[in-house]
């Protein structure tokens, strides 16, 4: 009963958009768990922003073979239960946190069980975490309860507005271009998946590897590579070691490839990130090696490291070219000789492009970032100029980067692991913000 007044409230309600219009680029679980919440605050009779969402294939599409980041058969490496409210606690509006969370359970991952009618059957199959297709399929769920705009298109150009805010220009798959302006920006998303190492048919990108594996076109191999340490290796050696190949050889630069620690400790650096811009940049840096870059998740390491086929090599490559029949890849170790290396297959799954969003930005605007944060807008400056708001500080309109707010606000911020605190630190910064904009426009008319 409680939850069908509340969405009708929703409907008739005017608390939608009250906190201005916040555009999102990419339709993935960042952009629906700050939705959700948007739609959960308006219907509490909150002040909310619009949520404008624009992505290029779907709802979820980096988790479907369309992304070019998986074949989306793959399961989730973290617990579902990290979904789009976790760690339920806090809120954008400290008063009605109670409300709020409880709103956000209807948007739960077992909400859309229950709602799918398989939520026993998952509890008796042990919890196990989905495959990406059925997360993409959960994100779908939560987009069409909330409700929220969600446009198809490419985002092709970025640019801050004379009068304040954003404009986000993107192209239809017509080809037709729109735009749509806000008064926040978020950014998700890796990026593209699809720039090869080195033009060779024997060198897949992430997307040119799931494309040959959704053709079965995966070619067999004696000596066959995967770099890259994170999930993205981790999905594509799970994969690998399905054909038909005699020796995988995972390169990433540190000593050996690390379990993540999944510790309770460990955990709850990145389901609350209370306390942790307070701690030396060493002691930040140290954890996320540990826990987050180059490592594997234990059911990763446990389902794949077993297979003796599977090496690690350590190194940072640096170069790669074609011998022969083969590819030759150039290894640097700090303080050691570059090292080289042949294969007959290599599947570069170092991940996207941390940056890859500064190519839709005019120059206007990157010189309004360089001016914003007192540098060049390279990975360490922006990384240290990401506020508690998670957006870069001194901008006169917010744009939020969670995926690069790790080192300065919280190690899960980028990932899946507290998007319920990443929707509240987004939302509140866009409430403060209409609301100290709202009071200067009367202060301005009287
Ligand atoms: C194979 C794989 C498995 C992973 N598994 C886990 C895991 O188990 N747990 C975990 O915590 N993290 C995992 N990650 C990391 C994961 O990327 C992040 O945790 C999280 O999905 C990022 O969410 P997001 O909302 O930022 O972006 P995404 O889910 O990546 O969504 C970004 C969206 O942006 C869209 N897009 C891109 N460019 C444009 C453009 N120009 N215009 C419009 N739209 C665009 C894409 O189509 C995509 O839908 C995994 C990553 C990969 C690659």
């Amino acid at each position: 009963m409680k939850s069908q007044a509340v969405k009708s409230q929703a409907v008739n309600g005017d608390a939608y958009g009250a906190a201005g219009t916040l555009v999102v680029i990419g339709a993935g679980p960042k952009a629906l768990a700050v939705a959700a919440k948007a739609r959960v605050m308006a219907d509490l009779g909150l002040p909310a922003p619009r949520v404008v969402i624009v992505d290029q294939h779907a709802v979820g599409g980096n988790w479907l073979p369309t992304g070019g980041w998986t074949d989306g058969r793959h399961r989730l490496g973290t617990s579902p239960e990290k979904d789009l409210g976790f760690p339920y606690r806090g809120a954008p509006h400290r008063t009605h946190a109670a409300q709020i969370n409880a709103g956000m359970l209807e948007y739960s991952w077992m909400a859309f069980l229950v709602a799918h009618q398989t939520y026993t059957d998952w509890i008796d199959r042990g919890r196990p975490n989905p495959h990406h297709h059925v997360w993409a399929r959960y994100l779908e769920w939560v987009a069409a309860e909330s409700g929220v705009d969600v446009r198809i298109g490419t985002v092709e150009t970025v640019r801050l507005a004379d009068g304040g805010g954003w404009t986000v220009g993107f192209r239809t798959h017509d080809g037709t271009v729109e735009t749509i302006d806000g008064d926040g920006l978020l950014v998700t998303g890796p990026g593209s998946s699809d720039e090869p190492l080195l033009d060779d048919p024997r060198v897949l990108s992430v997307s040119s590897f799931w494309n040959a594996v959704s053709r079965r076109a995966i070619p067999s191999s004696s000596r066959a590579a995967v770099i890259g340490g994170g999930e993205t290796a981790a999905s594509a050696l799970d994969e690998l070691v399905r054909h038909e190949v005699m020796s995988i050889s995972v390169i990433s630069p540190a000593p050996t490839i690390y379990t993540r620690g999944e510790s309770y400790f460990e955990n709850s650096v990145f389901s609350d990130p209370t306390g942790w811009s307070s701690l030396p940049a060493a002691e930040r840096r140290d954890v996320i090696r540990r826990t987050d870059r180059g490592v594997f998740s234990v059911s990763v390491q446990e389902n794949l490291l077993a297979d003796d086929r599977i090496n690690h090599l350590r190194g940072r490559v640096t170069g790669a070219r074609r011998t022969g029949e083969s590819v030759t890849l150039t290894l640097d170790n700090p303080g050691c000789l570059a090292t080289e290396h042949g294969f007959d297959l290599v599947v570069d799954a170092t991940g996207g492009r941390p940056l890859w969003f500064l190519d839709l930005f005019d120059a206007e605007t990157l010189d309004e970032m360089e001016l914003a944060i007192g540098a060049r807008p390279d990975l360490k400056n922006l990384e240290d100029a990401i506020g508690h708001d998670l957006a870069v500080s001194g901008l006169p309109a917010p744009l939020y980067l969670p995926n690069l707010a790790g080192f300065a606000q919280g190690p899960g911020f980028p990932n899946l692991s507290c998007l319920g605190e990443l929707s509240n630190r987004v939302l509140r910064s866009a409430v403060d913000r209409s609301a100290v904009a709202g009071s200067a426009a009367r202060v301005g008319a009287i």
